[in-house]
């Protein structure tokens, strides 16, 4: 099979699965699909950009400012990859169509990409949360930083709009076919916080279990292998 025809038929069985389990959760509700493309060259992006798909998130800030510079300006480009606070700027001048940064987890990091966005459109962000408490996983810990957090965006970042809360969770957690506990402590998450954030998505699931996290109230889905296929070795990140 020709590479398009490979991608889009992939991209079609995760799309028919999320609506067949969106539909079974709640039929009101529409669920965002990031299709994940790091380390895939942007003629796959392209190939799916032509069969209608806008929402790609990227990891690696040079890789994204490279394909953004490349591809169609209305791709919704999601930045899903760890934040260094001396990067944010590079996402922050480069990239007019970053739709969100979903990795956010400092106050610095927030207020870095807020004060080097200048003229361009305002970013979505949604805070990383580290729900498996895992040392090696990026994210705020659930509770008062994660309010705090938000604070300084929703009231200290005029550049950025909070959307909501986003996490990676647990290998463990991910394969199990039971409740995800790290989707349920992000959800939890949202409830505990106070109403004046709004109405907050929640950002969970990947290749091996998003399925599991539109059950639980994902909102948005960022699937990458499952469409792309095995990814090669990240050398030279
Ligand atoms: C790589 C990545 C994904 C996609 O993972 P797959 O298992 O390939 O679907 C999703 N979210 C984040 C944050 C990632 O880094």
């Amino acid at each position: 099979m020709e590479r398009p025809a490979e991608l889009l038929k992939n991209v079609q069985i995760v799309e028919q699965e999320i609506k067949a389990t969106s539909a079974a959760v709640d039929s009101s509700k529409s669920v965002r699909l990031v299709c994940i493309s790091k380390l895939k060259p942007a003629s796959d992006v392209l190939a799916l950009y032509e069969a209608g798909y806008r929402h790609f998130g990227e990891n690696y800030v040079q890789e994204l400012i490279a394909k953004a510079r490349e591809l169609p300006k209305d791709i919704q480009w999601h930045f899903t990859g760890g934040l260094q606070t001396n990067k944010c700027k590079d996402l922050a001048k480069n990239i007019d169509n970053l739709f969100s940064v979903e990795t956010i987890d400092s106050a610095k990091k927030a207020k870095k990409l807020n004060d080097t966005r200048g003229e361009k459109p305002i970013v979505n962000v949604y805070i990383q949360v580290n729900t498996s408490g895992e040392d090696q996983k990026s994210g705020v810990k659930p509770g008062k930083d994660l309010e705090d957090l938000a604070r300084v965006i929703v009231k200290e970042c005029p550049k950025l709009k909070l959307l909501g809360l986003m996490t990676i969770g647990s290998f463990a957690n991910s394969t199990s076919q039971k409740e995800n506990q790290d989707f349920r402590t992000l959800s939890e998450c949202r409830e505990q916080l106070p109403p004046e954030f709004g109405q907050l998505e929640l950002s969970m699931g990947m290749s091996n279990d998003y399925i599991q996290a539109i059950k639980q109230g994902a909102d948005t889905v960022r699937v990458g292998t499952t469409i792309f296929g095995q990814r090669p070795q990240n050398n030279g990140h």
